[in-house]
């Protein structure tokens, strides 16, 4: 559903990704692992249109999309959890929520709401709580479920375990299993590379802006040099 081919991109001068091919199908969780500054966040950032691409191709649901404007992707339904969560803070989790679904326009946001908070049983307690008085874990719960709110085909998402309590962190990493197992795919960037190996159907290792190796979450877990670089084995 989602193709890179020979995607280079950076900022202004500088070029962070060389030439990256990588492919995530539908119902599947993919995971890109790799090292502080790998450009593991500059290859989301290039597919949610907040970065244009130098050279390459980018499609989603074999349509051509590098060029397009971030809101349209998120109609068409490819939506980005950023690093930092870029909550609404003085809003309460209600109001998070509901921005999150503007892509329905008028047309009633109970369902989805009620869908998150199945997921997030935290969130429909804390519902009229404002997001920046929420715990680290309870805001990547809210900025995750406010993504769901759009109705996506695929998410990005960047990091989702940083700062948080390996209970909340595992509390997330299932909650992203069971978007995927509800239909939506997953491209998950993940500097902690065992969560993200043992979470992911694939994934890719990235070094300078480059796909070094890729394959299952197992394999890659077994790989020896992924697990002296990046697992500490
Ligand atoms: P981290 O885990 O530290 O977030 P990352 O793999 O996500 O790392 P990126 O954030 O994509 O890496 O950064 C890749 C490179 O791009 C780094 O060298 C970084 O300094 C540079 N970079 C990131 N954002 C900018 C920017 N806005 N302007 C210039 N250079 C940037």
């Amino acid at each position: 559903m989602l193709k890179l081919e020979g995607v280079s991109a950076g900022y202004h001068s500088l070029r962070i990704l060389h030439e990256l091919d990588l492919h995530v199908e539908e119902g599947e969780i993919v995971a890109v692992v790799g090292a502080n500054g790998a450009g593991k966040t500059t290859t989301l950032k290039t597919i949610s249109g907040l970065l244009r691409p130098s050279s390459g191709v980018i499609t989603f649901g074999g349509q051509r999309i590098d060029g397009v404007r971030p809101s349209e992707l998120v109609r068409r339904g490819l939506v980005h959890v950023p690093e930092g969560r870029a909550l609404f803070g003085p809003l309460s989790v209600e109001e998070n929520l509901r921005m999150g679904g503007w892509t329905r326009g008028r047309r009633p946001l109970d369902e989805p709401m009620r869908e998150v908070f199945e997921l997030f049983p935290i969130l429909a307690e804390r519902r009229r709580q404002v997001a920046e008085t929420l715990s680290g874990g309870q805001q990547q719960m809210l900025a995750i479920g406010r993504s769901l709110m759009a109705g996506p085909r695929l998410l990005l998402l960047d990091e989702p375990s940083t700062g948080l309590s390996p209970k909340l962190t595992w509390a997330v990493l299932d909650a992203i299993r069971t978007i995927r197992d509800r239909g939506v795919a997953v491209l998950l960037v993940e500097q902690n590379a065992a969560h993200a190996l043992n979470l992911a159907d694939r994934a890719y290792v990235l070094e300078s802006g480059s796909v070094v190796l890729s394959g299952s979450g197992p394999e890659l877990a077994r790989d020896d040099r992924v697990r002296a670089a990046y697992l500490g084995l």
